[in-house]
């Protein structure tokens, strides 16, 4: 499937770097959309970046995250565990060295990686420069950022589709040649029932419905 913002240029600074050094290819897309839709802060999204270097380090290294973890159920949460035990300043000095060991058993570098984590100002200059986000307002929804949001929804949902009909075609479960998964969006209005296309309803910028009964526009 066609990714519209996959040809974003690639920027020199300390965040454009670590996404050449440990291939994060999806992180300026998955920066510019937490920023947009989910209205994350500077300092989430510094999180963000952050476990997103932990675990490609992790990966690169071979090493199973349940290897650095302890007692988390799932990957997610190990990941989020391991990085809260490292960065957060109120975990208890014993157990941040228990995990801190345990990357020293596993051959990893922990200081390189740490070494390569970024701070919110870091992650503000790369907004504002390198990906032409303003960051000096409140966030404010626009048209652009909400067409950006929705298609990426809309591409992740085809490929979530598309792998688990490939693993199902792989388990056996189904046969097929080759799948084309497509994803179309629809948008009722629970009063009269007409449904739009997500650009019909920016276009139109109101239900059919609604238009009649009012006289004046809605104010933008
Ligand atoms: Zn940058
Ligand atoms: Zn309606």
């Amino acid at each position: 499937m066609g990714n519209p913002i996959d040809s974003e240029r690639r920027c020199a600074c300390k965040i454009g770097r670590t996404i050449e050094q440990y291939g994060l290819t999806d992180l300026n897309e998955e920066i510019r959309h937490r920023r947009d839709g989910q209205n994350a802060s500077l300092r989430v999204l510094a999180d963000y970046i952050n476990k997103q270097i932990l675990e490609a380090a992790l990966a690169e290294a071979e090493t199973d995250l349940t290897n650095v973890a302890y007692g988390a159920v799932s990957a997610d949460d190990a990941l989020s565990a391991v990085y809260e035990t490292l960065a957060d300043d109120q975990i208890p000095a014993d157990r941040e060295a228990r995990v801190r060991k345990r990357f020293e058993q596993n051959g990893i570098d922990l200081g390189e990686i740490e070494s390569n984590w970024v701070t919110h100002p870091t992650v503000r200059s790369h907004l504002n420069n390198c990906l032409d986000i303003d960051t000096s307002r409140g966030i404010r929804i626009t048209t652009n950022a909400a067409r950006n949001t929705i298609e990426w929804a809309r591409t992740r949902c085809g490929q979530v589709v598309e792998q688990t009909i490939s693993r199902l075609v792989s388990a056996d479960i189904v046969t097929m040649q080759s799948t084309d998964v497509s994803v179309m969006i629809q948008i009722t209005c629970p009063e009269c029932g007409n449904t739009y296309r997500f650009g019909e309803l920016l276009e139109q910028e109101s239900c059919a419905c609604s238009s009649d009964e009012t006289a004046e526009p809605t104010p933008k």
